[in-house]
């Protein structure tokens, strides 16, 4: 599939999962120096290929006759700071919550090691401003989630499935934490506890075949 095509798909299945509600959220997939975004203003179930914009890395518009993502600063941000081949951004309802309740996403969950343990929210700027995009890209610290503090969540990865399904994670994780938080105080996994995940999953124990 052509990478326009992508982004449109994975468009839609952020509308079809929830994760976005009417225009809000954006994607973009890299391509060598080229990024491909979502137009701005454009529920992402209603995309088509023609009208997704090209960027250059400084954020020149190289094609297209739509206005690129108002978030189009941050994901260049996030390509410079990082590896990311692609970039998810969601105002999907649990990560909103924990944007506006929290300082970080805890590790409660080991599965929480797979974006990277701890995630950080970001300090709150306007949508779409240089200063949203640089405490963004401060608060990903090597890791393949942020969450933007009163606004929503971000994801990276080496190609749209991958930062989709970080988001898909990400939120898996915040309405773990925000559902425990309303029963009762959820127990953070330790650094110790973290590790020997990590260990467990370089080192599985091969089951022996009866003999
Ligand atoms: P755009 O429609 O400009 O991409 O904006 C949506 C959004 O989520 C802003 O943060
Ligand atoms: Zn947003």
């Amino acid at each position: 599939m052509d990478l326009r095509e992508e982004l449109c798909e994975y468009g839609r299945r952020c509308v079809e999962q929830g994760l976005v509600i009417g225009t809000s959220g954006n994607l973009s997939v890299r391509d060598g120096d080229l990024v491909t975004v979502t137009p701005s203003g454009v529920a992402l179930d209603r995309l088509t290929p023609e009208a997704c914009p090209v960027v250059d890395l400084d954020g020149y518009l190289v094609s297209g006759d739509t206005q690129p993502s108002s978030e189009t600063p941050m994901h260049l941000a996030l390509y410079q700071a990082t590896g990311a081949q692609a970039i998810v951004h969601t105002h999907s309802v649990f990560g909103t919550v924990v944007a506006t309740t929290m300082a970080e996403l805890p590790p409660v969950h080991y599965n929480a090691l797979l974006l990277g343990g701890t995630i950080k929210v970001a300090d709150y700027a306007t949508y779409g401003t240089p200063e949203l995009a640089a405490n963004v890209r401060a608060a990903i610290d090597g890791k393949q989630a942020a969450i933007l503090a009163n606004h929503g969540g971000v994801t990276i990865g080496g190609s749209l499935e991958e930062a989709f399904s970080a988001t898909r994670l990400l939120e898996w994780l915040c309405e773990v934490y925000v559902r425990g938080l309303a029963i009762g105080t959820p127990t953070i996994l330790t650094d110790a506890q973290l590790a020997a995940v990590v260990d467990r999953a370089l080192n599985p124990p091969t089951f022996p075949r009866r003999p």
